[in-house]
């Protein structure tokens, strides 16, 4: 059972909404930021705000130990073997767009990507933008009934033109979390490297990516109980090393003429500009949340919400959901009858119940799903039994007005 002392720890839970005690399951989109966070950005900001890497001034000697003791702080959560092969982005997106754009610098006319339906636009358009300067082709693996992927016919993708994988661990949409390990060896024993999106993944479970042996693996703060607008990109030194820098600019040089330009070692080759070096700071308060409460216990907390839900709603005449994988993470996306999910969303508001609805920046999975789009509830540590039940009452309210 979660401890109340888990919900103090968020003051936004105490809100209310359109007069109703507020019931946050957006969880997929964003979590809720706990006060340790909330209050080491104010603190830094309040006392400490001075710009990384630059300055040999005390404050900003002080920004850049914190910013590069979170990097520390990232490398021993996700097991990576040096800090240099951590780079802090602007979020999952970014961090993708970054491998894409400077890796795909040796995509040729003909290549091939190997991508899923289950992905986010996130782990999609980046791959179609080197379209920009060579024909790449995307290959997609399929899903099941149950919404898991194809594993045989992701391993029949494979060719000589194959140049890289990129798959989710965890979809947003159905839950489902994909043999990642697996696939990654598979994709070796091709002499392909591979991109996890784990974006979904990091809030639940335990990454190591030595032991996943990825190449590159991607997550964001938001989702993590960490701050806004940070992202990380876990990427192999032996890569990084040899991929052109993605954006130009201050700190990721090591000498600049206007004839000619070096670059600076890595992590920073790949950082250039002020980061949100605050939001940096305040994301290792969430590892010490996350630390504190631990991954495992959180993740045992959700999967009791899910199964609790799921099974609640399962009882619901006309509630269709869409991911029944086994091991899925905790999401539950569905339709009421035809109702439209917006439909649904807006009157779950009125009672205070905050779902997301729509595509999901997943487009072609809802294509594949043969529907607009889906209602999607998902948990997070602070979510309640109490919650569950009121979210599914309020749902039975409404369902009246909708078939
Ligand atoms: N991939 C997945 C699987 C996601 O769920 C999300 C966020 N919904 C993203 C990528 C993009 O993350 P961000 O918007 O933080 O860059």
């Amino acid at each position: 059972m979660i401890e109340d002392s888990i919900r103090e720890e968020f003051p936004i839970l105490g809100r209310e909404v359109n007069g109703k005690p507020l019931i946050y399951l957006d969880n997929v989109a964003t979590s809720q930021t706990p006060r340790v966070v909330v209050e080491e950005i104010a603190r830094l900001y309040g006392t400490s705000k001075a710009n990384v890497h630059r300055g040999v001034h005390t404050l900003s000697q002080e920004a850049t130990e914190l910013q590069e003791e979170c990097r520390r702080r990232v490398q021993r959560h996700i097991n990576a073997e040096s800090h240099e092969e951590i780079i802090f982005t602007r979020g999952t997106t970014e961090a993708i767009n970054l491998v894409a754009s400077s890796y795909g610098q040796r995509f040729r006319d003909g290549d091939e990507i190997i991508l899923t339906v289950m992905e986010h636009h996130a782990n999609i358009v980046p791959w179609q933008l080197i379209g920009n300067h060579a024909d790449v082709k995307i290959r997609v693996v399929d899903i099941n009934e149950r919404g898991e992927l194809d594993l045989e016919q992701y391993r029949s993708l494979f060719n000589e033109r194959t140049v890289m994988a990129a798959f989710c661990h965890v979809s947003n949409v159905l839950g489902t979390q994909n043999p990642v390990k697996d696939m990654i060896a598979t994709a070796h024993a091709h002499g392909v490297p591979v991109l996890v999106d784990g974006a979904q993944a990091s809030p639940h479970l335990r990454i190591d990516v030595r032991d996943l042996d990825c190449d590159f693996y991607v997550f964001s703060a938001h989702k993590m109980y960490g701050p806004t607008g940070v992202g990380v990109l876990y990427g192999r030194k032996r890569l990084l090393e040899e991929m052109p820098p993605y954006q130009g600019g201050g700190e990721m040089i090591k000498h600049v003429t206007f004839e000619k330009t070096t670059y600076a070692e890595l992590p920073f080759k790949f950082e250039a500009g002020t980061p949100d070096f605050i939001g940096i700071a305040a994301f290792a308060k969430a590892f010490d949340f996350l630390d504190r409460i631990g991954l495992e216990n959180i993740e045992a907390h959700e999967l009791e919400l899910l199964r609790y839900t799921t099974s609640l709603l399962t009882e619901l005449e006309g509630v269709h959901i869409y991911g029944t994988a086994p091991g899925k993470g905790p999401v539950i996306s569905f339709n009421v009858g035809n109702a439209h999910n917006y439909d649904v969303g807006l009157l779950l508001d009125r009672l205070g119940v905050a779902v997301r609805t729509g595509h999901h920046c997943a487009q072609p999975l809802m294509e594949r799903l043969g529907v607009p789009g889906t209602v999607r509830a998902g948990f997070a540590v602070y979510n309640t039994k109490e919650e569950c039940d009121s979210f599914v009452a309020a749902l039975k309210r409404i369902m009246p007005m909708l078939m």
